[in-house]
């Protein structure tokens, strides 16, 4: 998958699906039975394992997530409760709450920041009712501007509401386009689907199915966050070991693999520190998944094993050489005490003082076979890495 495409396919599927089933909803024709008696439940059959689910990953995100989604449609289920400037305020805090769930980093449910994070909602929730109740003066006039009445007559929201909206949608979209691994896209999805209802004062049947895609959608995210979790190498992004073990089963006859260890690591881990080391590590995991044709994974440690499907050995020595080259001319520049956290100063200071700069590189040594009957490739190609380290590191072995 090109880079291009990695963003859009992580925003397309929550975005598509919330679009989707916007435009499909007010055409959608009477439900047959027993869907109208079992549609209010599904919310409860979806929430349930969903919150469980949340709380079993303390994923804390999550779940904020889903019970601000929850909340909006209790709201848009009881007309009686929601005043219009009940409603308004939840409109105008819901975008802030998801966004500012987008922008801090995951610290546990039951932690500190966690417990901050639920007391600030329930915050919110008081301070809503209690406004809504006792309005102040200044409420009416902050939240419906005379300036703004005439260009957003169309929406039927006031204009602070529709701008805290926009811009909160638009955000999200932004930073799920740029981390397209992370739950932003989910979230926007979450500020459409539980706006779209109170904003236009939607009924009962439509609220239970939108509420619904969103369960389910935070439910498939979770799902597939557990499954990278067990599939994906967390420091380096690469396939982990059992995905390679899987990916073994489904070679053909046909087919060549080779094993990646990184030269003299541990003296390198006891000179610039484990952290420094791991910065290592992830270096060369780029320049692995770089490499074509083959797929590169990690098999433990500072070891990686690429597989080439369907390819002999001789067809791979050229591209296993060009990516043992490419990984002995990387550069990490090390972060010393002068070293700016933020990386646009540091592109700054890079152009400014050369001479400056304290770099650190390492060599990988690869081993390489073929699949040949009754053998296991994978030991064999260990075998030609221990060969490579005997030869002197550096190098490929056959
Ligand atoms: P050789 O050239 O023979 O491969 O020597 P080596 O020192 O690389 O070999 P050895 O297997 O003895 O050492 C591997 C070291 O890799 C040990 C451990 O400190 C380091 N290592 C393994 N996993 C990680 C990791 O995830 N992060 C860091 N920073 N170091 C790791
Ligand atoms: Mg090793
Ligand atoms: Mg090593």
């Amino acid at each position: 998958m090109t880079e291009l495409f990695r963003p859009l396919n992580a925003l397309l599927f929550p975005l598509a699906l919330t679009l989707l089933s916007l435009a499909l909803l007010p055409g959608l024709p009477p439900l047959p039975a027993p869907w109208p008696q079992a549609l209010p439940w599904l919310p409860l059959f979806l929430g349930v394992p969903m919150l469980l689910l949340a709380w079993h990953f303390n994923n804390s995100r999550a779940l904020l997530a889903c019970l601000l989604a929850l909340l909006g449609y209790t709201l848009a289920l009881q007309p009686s409760l929601s005043t219009p400037l009940l409603k308004t305020l939840v409109l105008l805090l819901l975008p802030l709450n998801l966004l500012l769930i987008s922008i801090y980093r995951e610290r546990g449910i039951l932690s500190p920041p966690g417990l901050l994070r639920f007391a600030l909602v329930l915050a919110q929730g008081g301070l809503v009712l209690w406004a809504s109740n006792t309005p102040p003066p200044w409420l009416h006039h902050w939240l419906y501007p005379q300036w703004g009445e005439r260009i957003v007559a169309w929406s039927g929201l006031p204009a602070p509401v529709l701008a805290t909206l926009a811009l909160g949608a638009l955000i999200l979209l932004v930073r799920a386009w740029r981390s397209p691994g992370g739950l932003h896209g989910y979230l926007l999805a979450t500020l459409v689907l539980s706006a779209w209802p109170l904003a236009n004062g939607l009924e009962g049947r439509e609220n239970h199915l939108l509420i619904s895609l969103t369960l389910a959608l935070w439910l498939l995210a979770l799902l597939k966050r557990s499954h990278e979790m067990a599939y994906i190498d967390e420091l380096t992004g690469l396939p982990g070991r059992r995905a390679l073990e899987e990916a073994r089963l489904r070679l053909g006859r046909k087919h060549s693999v080779a094993m990646l260890d990184v030269d003299h690591f541990k003296a390198f881990n006891d000179r610039y520190g484990h952290d420094v080391g791991d910065q290592v590590l992830k270096l060369v995991a780029s320049r692995l998944a770089r490499v074509r044709p083959g797929k590169a994974y990690r098999y433990g440690g500072e070891e990686f094993c690429i597989l080439f499907p369907r390819r002999r050995a001789r067809d791979v020595l050229e591209p296993l050489e060009r990516v043992r080259q490419s990984v002995a001319d990387a550069e990490l520049q090390l972060r010393g005490p002068d070293r700016p956290r933020k990386s646009r100063d540091g592109k700054k200071q890079r152009g400014q003082r050369q001479g400056a700069r304290r770099t650190v590189s390492v060599t990988i040594s690869i081993g390489v076979a073929e699949a040949r009957p009754r053998q296991d490739s994978v030991k064999q190609a260990d075998q030609a890495l221990y060969r490579a380290k005997k030869q002197g590191r550096n190098r490929v072995c056959l």
